[in-house]
């Protein structure tokens, strides 16, 4: 950042001070929504394999999937948690194209968008997305796209049951709640698509948004991205 920014960052800081999201600290001039040691901590998945790993491996079963990788473990009593319930039901939006951005920089180095023509966000029922005033699938994709320059695609497929709760679900139970959720349409003007969410859990939305986005668009190849995974 320039410093001539930061200066100003600075200079507002004083009047407004921002926090960090998770610990409540206030932030410096150079930190962006969670503090350098918060930023530290967070339980990362390596970047190892983005072919073969337990998310693609839950994905696999039901669609083809190229590659999938989540920044990180959710874990319930962790700060990691603490930040996907900031954005899910705190009203913090600027958290997701944050957490988007983050996202993209930590993957590009490694390839991880190689090939990839456009993003598309796992849709939200539009009762849900009134509710929360946002979907944070969508704020993630629009960060990602901040970094990597490709295009976010919306319309191609939408949510058309109200679903997103499924935590006391069982894993088949799950599935069945899923069955016929999306609907896409054909044309889509690419051939490989990154679907984004915030979690990726059973696997079980994300699968029937790619069916869905598949059965449309035959020629289709998918890879998958999320902030976090069990
Ligand atoms: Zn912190």
């Amino acid at each position: 950042m320039p410093s001539a920014s930061l200066w100003l960052r600075d200079f507002l800081d004083l009047f407004s001070p921002r926090h960090c999201a998770v610990c409540g600290e206030r932030l410096n001039a150079t930190e962006r929504e969670l503090c350098g040691s918060c930023l530290l901590e967070l339980p990362y998945v390596a970047c190892a394999d983005f072919y073969d790993n337990p998310a693609a491996r839950r994905l696999w079963e039901n669609v083809p999937v190229e590659r999938a990788h989540s920044l990180f473990y959710y874990r319930p009593d962790s700060d990691s948690h603490l930040l996907l319930v900031r954005l899910k039901y705190e009203h913090r939006p600027e958290l997701g194209r944050w957490a988007g951005r983050f996202m993209a920089d930590t993957l590009l180095p490694y390839g991880f968008f190689d090939g990839v023509e456009a993003i598309v966000a796992v849709p939200l029922h539009w009762r849900r997305q009134w509710q929360r005033g946002y979907n944070q699938s969508l704020l993630l994709a629009r960060g990602i796209s901040e970094v990597t320059g490709l295009p976010v695609l919306r319309g191609w497929v939408r949510r058309v049951r109200n679903n997103e709760t499924q935590t006391h679900k069982s894993p088949a139970e799950r599935i069945r709640n899923v069955e016929n959720l999306f609907r896409s349409r054909p044309g889509m003007p690419c051939r490989h698509v990154l679907l984004v969410d915030d979690v990726l859990t059973t696997g079980a939305t994300l699968t029937a948004c790619a069916r869905a986005m598949v059965a449309a668009n035959p020629h289709l190849r998918i890879s998958v991205l999320t902030l976090a995974r069990p």
